[in-house]
């Protein structure tokens, strides 16, 4: 049993010494003490189905035994930077990266977030092609230093402190776009961009395969090869930003990209890829990675020994478990059944997502698309109180986000969405 602080206590604390930006989910927050696979449990030893947990750390499952293991093996026998010495493990975990990646995408640097790999990616793209341009997606989001914050696009998430030459194309949003789900028509916009709002030449493109923050919305078919192939005529490089949806998540696929059909030029990743530790990276060609030979990129943790081995046992772990096969059963069973609760609830205007990253819109009325953000916030809460954990996200915070951990079940499929029915039956 837990015996330390109160939630109180914390709250207390939190509120005199910690960041006035922070913010909480729930109305009364959460005070978590410990996780196991796919549930957490609070101070008074309450159990908590996590359905949110797989995007915000783990994707093996909290404390997977393994991956912990390993960690705490590496930590016994060496943490340091391992930027200047040679060492192992970083080697063995970039070769078994870059195994799992397509065409000639080879090369990997290691970071310790996703913001930090994509600030990377935008210099990167930059520095090998000489432009400054950058488009990005509306309602994306890529991370909050400067350059990914400029390629964030979503108000909440931006600050008046960032780079110029970030151009935000029409999001090829299949529910709310104006052109549906065809994909080809909003690629258009990324050319009237770069012709009318550049030189003709650009240095790159960045999107998610599938918007997480942005409230899991899935990019139209046909968009991202019309994109890329607009990108790479102007000479710029693609980004896959795969801090979410990359491994194994989207069930068909290890990366989110692949079920487009394209190959970028460089892939971020992050979060899922030591289950919760600090580590992200990016992963490129030779041939682009070579515009960092004169120069040099010095991280000093990234890709330090425990993180590494932790990365690695998470690819073994995917393995091991059928991860990828299960995200794609369940999550194909889990949203069959929310589909099946739009028959009961008007409030229900969307359900949409692959594997285990789904989303579940929620509108006052379908025909007009009112965002039902209340509603949202009272399901989400009364859920909680059921022992159920969702994430909400979306440009009006009427999205649940349900991104479990990947060893996440059918019987737990059935339980969030049995809870779900109830807290929404009350509203
Ligand atoms: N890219 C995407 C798609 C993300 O969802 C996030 C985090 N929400 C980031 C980048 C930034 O990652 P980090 O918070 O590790 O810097």
């Amino acid at each position: 049993p837990y015996s330390g602080p109160s939630a109180d206590e914390i709250m207390t604390k939190r509120k005199q010494y910690l960041s006035p930006s922070l913010f909480y989910f729930y109305n009364k927050p959460l005070h978590l003490v410990d996780g196991k696979m796919q549930y957490l449990f609070d101070d008074q030893g309450r159990r908590y189905l996590d359905a949110f947990g797989g995007i915000a750390t783990v994707c093996c499952g909290h404390c997977h035994p393994e991956v912990v293991q390993s960690m705490v093996n590496q930590s016994k026998r060496l943490q340091h930077s391992t930027v200047l010495y040679l060492n192992n493990v970083i080697s063995d975990f970039a070769e078994a990266l870059v195994s799992k990646m397509p065409g000639n995408l080879k090369v990997v640097f290691f970071t310790n977030s996703g913001t930090e790999a994509n600030e990377l990616a935008l210099m990167i793209a930059r520095l090998y092609t000489g432009c400054q341009d950058i488009v990005s997606l509306r309602n994306a989001y890529h991370g909050n230093a400067a350059a990914t914050m400029s390629a964030t696009a979503q108000s909440n998430w931006k600050f008046n402190i960032i780079q110029s030459g970030v151009h935000h194309a029409m999001n090829p949003d299949p529910y709310r776009g104006v052109f549906g789900s065809d994909g080809e028509k909003y690629a258009k916009d990324v050319q009237d961009i770069i012709q009318f709002g550049t030189s003709g030449q650009v240095a790159g493109f960045i999107s998610e395969a599938i918007q997480g923050v942005g409230g899991i919305v899935e990019l139209a078919p046909g968009y991202l090869p019309a994109a890329y192939k607009t990108v790479k005529d102007a000479g710029g490089l693609c980004i896959s930003d795969e801090v979410q949806a990359g491994f194994a998540r989207t069930g068909t696929h290890f990366w989110g990209f692949q079920a487009h059909g394209v190959v970028p030029d460089i892939v971020t990743m992050a979060k899922g890829i030591g289950n919760g530790i600090p580590l992200g990276a990016l992963v490129t060609t030779p041939e682009v990675a070579e515009v960092l030979t004169r120069r040099s990129y010095f991280n000093t943790f990234g890709g330090n020994p425990v993180c590494t081995a932790a990365g690695l046992a998470v690819l073994r772990v995917i393995e091991k478990e059928n991860l990828q096969e299960n995200a794609l059963a369940v999550g194909n069973y889990l949203k069959n059944r929310l589909i099946a609760l739009m028959d009961k609830y008007e409030i229900i205007g969307d359900v949409r997502g692959r594997g285990l990253m789904l989303g579940v819109e929620f509108v006052t009325d379908r025909q007009q698309k009112t965002p039902a953000k209340a509603e949202t916030l009272h399901v989400m809460d009364q859920m909680k109180e059921m022992g159920v954990l969702v994430g909400k996200g979306g440009f009006y915070g009427n999205v649940f986000r349900i991104t479990p951990p990947l060893c996440f079940t059918k019987e737990d499929a059935d339980f969030l969405v049995d809870v779900m029915d109830i807290a929404m039956s009350k509203l």
